[in-house]
């Protein structure tokens, strides 16, 4: 009999698990606690490192006929001005590809779709992880008892398993800032494919899409648990003097369509990602704040080195040990570096800091800015076929 596993959670990092699992010639399933099997966030960007997670998954291909290369654009202050510009063709020429920008429900269908119907199990929520002998883990969810030889704990940032795992470990906190965002519901004129514009205490960034929509997204800097009566009036109103095209984003967008959720974080970097027969991966083990846009990418990462060292190491425990030890220090730094790159950028608020920093970023030659973003999306995929 062939080996199995149970992975907790239908996310990007979860399915993408699963593909690759069922790619090594595992039997899988995907337990997930929504009835109905969605990712409802508004876009994504995927930069080269994710892109190749998602070429050795298969669906590479996919994913990029369905996103935009984000060539042009850059970061901006409110007024306008320029403080660094983004050469997409250079980054192509050095890691194989642009960031890519992509509606996250088209991402969330396409991983979903390369997976057989009989591998989902929705509406069912896990309720407890438990190791049953050395080689054995099951899990419950409701009434249902389920066995595997391995569980992959992709339950996002709120995961049970890594509570009951590593119980004294204190979990997410807020990391300082809220953010809004949503996707537009028409076309606009944007001039540029990717912006981000710093404010103090604010940022406001958009991904043009392949129809010409874009999303958007304003960071705030406000304690947890802020929510606004009228979320669009509220932007319109912080960002009305900002630059062209922000105005414009904000209107052609519908109230209806704008989330809004705190920004949290994984702040104590977890001792392991395994225990026993468990797996943590994605956000479960590193959620990381969004400033990089590399957390799902992390774990399109995460995905593929744990079925390829599945495929290839003499023992599942084994295995399990090389993914610990390939995937704990790479994830944490990039955490660790996403968490740097939002106290210097969106939630800096005193103006002389302000003014140092734009200083700073305007005299960095734009090859150095490219080289400082390559340490993050240059990875070489292990191999899985
Ligand atoms: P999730 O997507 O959270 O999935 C977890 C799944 O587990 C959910 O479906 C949930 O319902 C299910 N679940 C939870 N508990 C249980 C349970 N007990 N039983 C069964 N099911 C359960 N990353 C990028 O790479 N690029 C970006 O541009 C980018 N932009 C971002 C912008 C914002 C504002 C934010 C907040 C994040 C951004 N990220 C980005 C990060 C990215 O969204 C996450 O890292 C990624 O979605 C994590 O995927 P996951 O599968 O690990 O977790």
């Amino acid at each position: 009999m062939g080996s199995t596993a149970v992975v907790v959670g239908g996310g990007i990092g979860g399915l993408a698990a699963a593909i690759g699992l069922r790619r090594i010639g595992w039997d899988v399933t995907v337990v997930e606690r929504a009835p109905v099997l969605k990712d409802e966030g508004a876009g994504i960007s995927l930069a080269a490192n994710g892109l190749r997670a998602l070429d050795e998954l298969g669906v590479g291909e996919a994913v990029r006929g369905a996103s935009r290369g984000q060539y042009s654009g850059g970061t901006r202050t409110p007024k306008g001005g320029w403080l660094t510009r983004m050469d997409g063709a250079a980054l192509e020429k050095a890691v194989g590809a642009p960031i890519m920008g992509i509606a996250r429900s088209a991402l969330h269908r396409l991983l979903r779709d390369a997976l057989p119907a009989e591998a989902l199990l929705t509406g069912s929520e896990v309720n407890a992880v438990e190791q049953t002998g050395p080689a054995r883990v099951q899990l419950v969810c409701g009434e249902r008892v389920l066995a595997a030889d391995l569980v992959v704990a992709a339950d996002g940032i709120g995961s049970a398993v890594r509570h009951s795992l590593f119980p004294a470990h204190p979990g997410p906190v807020h990391s300082g800032s809220t953010v809004l965002r949503a996707l537009t519901d028409r076309p606009v004129d944007l001039h540029t494919d990717f912006e981000l514009t710093w404010g103090r205490g604010a940022e406001f960034g958009h991904i043009a899409f392949l129809d010409g929509r874009a999303e958007w997204h304003a960071v705030l800097s406000l304690p947890a648990g802020t929510r606004f009566a009228d979320p669009l009036r509220e932007l319109r109103s912080r960002f009305h003097d900002w630059h062209d095209p922000i105005p414009a984003l904000l209107d052609a967008t519908r109230p209806d369509a704008v989330l809004h959720h705190d920004v949290r974080e994984l702040r104590t970097p977890l001792p392991s990602y395994v225990a026993g027969r468990t797996v943590l991966l994605g956000d479960a083990a590193h959620a990381m704040t969004p400033n990089l846009g590399q957390g799902a990418c992390q774990a399109l990462e995460d995905a593929v080195t744990l079925a390829a060292a599945l495929a290839t190491a003499p023992a599942i425990e084994t295995a399990l040990a090389h993914y610990d030890a390939e995937r704990r220090p790479r994830s944490q730094a990039v955490a660790r570096a996403a968490r740097q790159a939002g106290r210097m950028g969106q939630q800096l608020a005193n103006p002389l800091a302000v003014a140092l920093r734009n200083t700073a970023m305007r005299l960095t030659p734009a090859r150095a800015a490219t080289s400082m973003i390559l340490r993050h999306h240059a990875w070489t995929p292990p191999h899985l076929n």
